[in-house]
C-alpha cells in the first residue's frame, strides 16, 4: 500500500520528470513531524531560529520588534504550530502579527490553523494560487511521501490560507525592526520566498537552500530558472547566517556553493546529452564528488537530490 502512494504521489509531483516511472534510488526527504521538538536558538537581538532535533524535519523561527512578532513557518500540523507558539511565549508576551509561508508545502503551512485569528497570514502569489488551486486532501497527498504515507500524521489539520500576498518584495516593520520578504524566482517549487533581517544580516530560505552541507533540489523546476534565482539572491541579500527550513543553520558560503552546484550540473547535462548517453543508466551509478562538503546525517538524501537533479536537467534538454 505504501509503494501505491508513493508511486502515485511521485506521479503526482513530478509528471513531467519522469512520467509514470518510479526511480528506486530517490529518498523522498524525512520531514515526520512526530516526537519533533524544536530548540530555540538567540541569533541576535529579537532574531531566533526554531531548530528541529532531527536531521531534516522542518525548522522555523521568529522575529520580535518593539510592537509585535512575526513567526517564519508554521510548520507541519496543529501540535507543531502550538510548539511555535509556546516558543514564542517565553520569550515575549508581544502579539504574533504576522506568519510567514516560505512555500506551499505542507510542511510549511499546516500549522497555520492553530494560530490566533488576529495573525495576518503572508505569502507569495504563487503559494497562495497553488494553496486555492490544490484541495486539502490533495496536498495531503502530495507531501504524505514525506511522512511514509502515514497521513496520521496531519489528520487534524483544518485548511487556512495567507491573506495578504507579495510578488517581488514585501517590507514589515515590528516596531524598530524591519522584516523584508524577497522572491528570487522559482527554485526548489516554483514559489519559494526567503525572509531577510537587514539589521542583522540573517535569512531564512525555506526550501530554496537547504542547511549545511547540502545541496539543492530541483524538484520540480528548470534548473536554469534555479540558477537564475541563486544569483538573484547573491546580487540582492548578503546574509551571512541561514536558517534552512530544512538542515542546519548554514554560513554565506551556501549561496556560491548552490550557484556553482548548478551550474555544474548544467554542464554535465550537457555533456551527457551530446554524448547521446542512456541517462536513467548512467544516474543510477551516479554519485556526488568528494569535492562538494555533505553533511554525514544526510548524504543519501543528498546523493537522490544529485540524481534527480542531473536526470532533470538532461530532461529540459529535449
Ligand atoms: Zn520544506
Amino acid at each position: 500500500m505504501l509503494k501505491i502512494i508513493f508511486l502515485i504521489t511521485l506521479y503526482f509531483n513530478s509528471a513531467s520528470v519522469f512520467s509514470n516511472e518510479r526511480p528506486p534510488w530517490f529518498i523522498p526527504p524525512p520531514l515526520d513531524p512526530t516526537g519533533v521538538e524544536l530548540e530555540t536558538k538567540k541569533l541576535d537581538e529579537g532574531v531566533y531560529a526554531l531548530l528541529s532535533n532531527t536531521p531534516f524535519a522542518d525548522n522555523a523561527g521568529f522575529i520580535v520588534g518593539k510592537d509585535c512578532v512575526l513567526v517564519v513557518d508554521a510548520h507541519f500540523n496543529g501540535e507543531m504550530g502550538l510548539q511555535i507558539i509556546e516558543a514564542v511565549k517565553k520569550v515575549t508576551n508581544l502579539p504574533i502579527k504576522y506568519l510567514v509561508n516560505l512555500n506551499a508545502f505542507g510542511d510549511h503551512v499546516f500549522g497555520n490553523y492553530v494560530f490566533p485569528e488576529s495573525t495576518v497570514i503572508i505569502s507569495h502569489e504563487k503559494t497562495l494560487k497553488f494553496l486555492k488551486d490544490n484541495s486539502l486532501d490533495a496536498r495531503k497527498k502530495i507531501i504524505s511521501v514525506t511522512v511514509e504515507g502515514d497521513m496520521n500524521v496531519f489528520k487534524d489539520v483544518k485548511d487556512r490560507l495567507p491573506t495578504l500576498t507579495f510578488s517581488k518584495k514585501m517590507s514589515l516593520d515590528l516596531g524598530e525592526k524591519i522584516v523584508e520578504l524577497h522572491y528570487f524566482g522559482p527554485g526548489m517549487s516554483p514559489s519559494d520566498s526567503v525572509l531577510y533581517v537587514p539589521s542583522s544580516k540573517i535569512a531564512w530560505t525555506g526550501n530554496l537552500v537547504f542547511g549545511k552541507g547540502s545541496i539543492p533540489w530541483a524538484r520540480s523546476e528548470q534548473l536554469r530558472d534555479y540558477l537564475e534565482t541563486m544569483k538573484n539572491f547573491e546580487k540582492t541579500i548578503k546574509p551571512i547566517s541561514i536558517v534552512s527550513g530544512h538542515g542546519k543553520i548554514a554560513d554565506e558560503n551556501i549561496v556560491e556553493k548552490y550557484i556553482n552546484y548548478l551550474n555544474d550540473v548544467i554542464f554535465m547535462s550537457k555533456q551527457l546529452h551530446e554524448d547521446k548517453k542512456n541517462i536513467n543508466k548512467f544516474v543510477t551509478k551516479l554519485s556526488l564528488s568528494s569535492k562538494i562538503e555533505i553533511e554525514d546525517d544526510i548524504r543519501d538524501l543528498m546523493e537522490g537530490f544529485h540524481k534527480w537533479n542531473v536526470l532533470n536537467a538532461y530532461k529540459q534538454l529535449n
